[in-house]
């Protein structure tokens, strides 16, 4: 029987998040493995760069950017064509090296060259939006935020335990139907079961650990 949107129980998120936690107790993503190994700018920078990008490209980007540029300062005096030829493997490297140049002189101008640890003063930078701003948040900080990508947006769709359009709507909900004690994970689970099990398009429902608490709302073809 489906369930009501918004009547989920508890026990089936803990239940899930069980099975999650367990199946992927390491985060293993780029922004997450980033975590206390990395100042603030970096973890910005590296989340502009990740947009759209695999974790591979982002790894290696950031790291040869970084051994040339890893301050603002030193950003916004790398010439433009270094610095498209830096992040070229990254995708859209023109709109990506506009926007780390824009942001990083927003950061010297504005913030005395620290990134912000506030919400409001992230979202306040060009080319800085929700979902980046909480990862500085959660990463670099080390704040109790849902930092949302494609996968935390999708996945809790299908599931049915909320019905959101936008990743935006989707932080919203979350946070009022998942207990705080899970948000450290959350975004690591789900992304590394986002990319393995519950793909965006034919996700492997057969193999799937949590297919019986799933209403694979909007599925489509699966395998
Ligand atoms: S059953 Fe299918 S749609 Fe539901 S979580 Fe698993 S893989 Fe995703």
């Amino acid at each position: 029987m489906k369930k009501l949107i918004g009547q989920l129980k508890d026990n089936e998120i803990s239940k899930i998040m069980g099975i999650l936690s367990k199946k992927y107790p390491r985060a293993t993503t780029t922004l997450n493995t980033m975590k206390g190994n990395a100042s603030a700018f970096e973890i910005l920078i590296s989340c502009l760069l990740s947009l759209r990008a695999r974790d591979e490209v982002t790894n290696v980007v950031s790291r040869d950017l970084f051994e040339v540029a890893d301050s603002p300062e030193k950003l916004v005096k790398l010439p433009m064509a270094r610095l498209r030829k830096i992040i070229f493997r990254s995708g859209h490297f023109n709109k990506k090296a506009a926007t780390l140049k824009s942001v990083s002189r927003d950061l010297i101008k504005r913030f005395d060259s620290r990134v912000p640890n506030s919400y409001e003063d992230l979202i306040s930078i060009k080319g800085v939006g929700p979902k980046t701003a909480n990862i500085v948040l959660a990463f670099a900080y080390g704040k109790l935020v849902l930092p949302i990508d494609v996968h935390c947006h999708r996945i809790p769709n299908r599931l049915g335990w909320i019905k959101t359009k936008t990743p935006e709507e989707t932080e919203k909900e979350l946070s009022k139907i998942l207990p705080k004690k899970y948000w450290r994970n959350f975004n690591s689970a789900f992304v590394q079961f986002g990319r393995e099990i519950c793909l965006p398009v034919s996700p492997w429902c057969s193999k799937c650990e949590i297919r019986e608490f799933c209403d694979r709302v909007n599925v489509g073809r699966s395998r």
